[in-house]
């Protein structure tokens, strides 16, 4: 199979593991799933049979024919030539409002389409991904541990997550160096606390998570004036929100890291 390594492209052999995903996924027949990344179709044509409504976004142009001739036919199938960061979840969707997400994810875009799939996720309910290993136990990872990092913050905000299973480096052609894992990310009703402004909240958190090895303090004074706010303020709001300035942002809980965005929020 000719791979295309700037796309990331690994693609599963076999039917063990698309089985599984599937089986992970259990689409109703009613519903649409958008499948990113369908490379030579090892999952679609599984997700195909389900019946749903199936919409797969792939990239590589060079793909498309095969994926055309093989699936084209079917009524509940339609492939869109396009890039998953960029697409319009809720106009792609259309007729339905909302759907579940199945990737097989290149690595090197796992955090830009983490945040682009939250971004959009008034149109999405679920999604399993299939990440490196490492990424999904940052993914998972709980406050204060090694691990836990911006996007365990970031996603945990917005999900509820469950890793589910390790997918070994054999079940891809070309055969990757890394172990990849499945999660599925179940879109929150509503997130984990209240923010009053949520680009306020992103970026605050970034900030927060910029340098590991520093102090909240420090993140906070190096990020200070990108958000116009002076070393009393940032003060003045560690402290409503009960915040010791010493600690590091790993140790922070979801609920304090939003009152602590709440209370610099009032101050700018
Ligand atoms: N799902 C297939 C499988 O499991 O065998 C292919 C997985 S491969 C790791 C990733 C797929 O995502 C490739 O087909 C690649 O061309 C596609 N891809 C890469 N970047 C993409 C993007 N930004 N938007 C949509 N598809 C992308």
């Amino acid at each position: 199979m000719h791979a295309k390594k700037s796309l990331g492209q690994n693609f599963l052999v076999g039917t063990h593991y698309p089985e599984r995903i599937l089986a992970s996924v259990a689409p109703q027949s009613s519903e649409t799933i958008i499948e990113i990344g369908p490379g030579h179709g090892a999952l679609t044509e599984l997700l195909i049979a389900t019946q749903a409504n199936i919409i797969a976004v792939e990239l590589d142009r060079d793909l498309i024919p095969e994926l055309q001739a093989r699936f084209g036919s079917a009524p509940n199938f339609r492939l869109i030539e396009g890039d998953a960061l960029a697409v319009n979840f809720g106009e792609l969707l259309q007729p339905a409002t909302a759907a579940r997400v199945v990737a097989n994810l290149p690595y090197y875009i796992s955090t830009a389409i983490l945040q682009r799939l939250i971004e959009q996720r008034a149109h999405i309910r679920e999604m399993t991904l299939m990440l490196q290993r490492e990424v999904v136990e940052r993914i998972v990872a709980r406050p204060g541990g090694k691990e836990y990092g911006y996007l365990a913050a970031l996603v945990q905000f917005f999900c509820e997550t469950k890793k589910l299973f390790d997918v070994p480096p054999g079940a891809f052609r070309p055969i990757p160096k890394v172990t990849s894992s499945i999660v599925q990310l179940r879109v929150r009703e509503q997130t984990v606390a209240a923010v009053a402004d949520e680009p306020f909240f992103l970026a605050l958190l970034s900030s927060i998570f910029a340098q590991r090895r520093k102090t909240l303090w420090n993140n906070l004074r190096a990020a200070k004036g990108k958000f116009n706010l002076d070393d009393l303020q940032l003060r003045a709001a560690l402290t409503a929100a009960n915040i010791d300035a010493q600690r590091r942002a790993e140790t922070l809980t979801l609920e304090e890291t939003a009152q602590l965005s709440n209370q610099l929020w009032e101050l700018t």
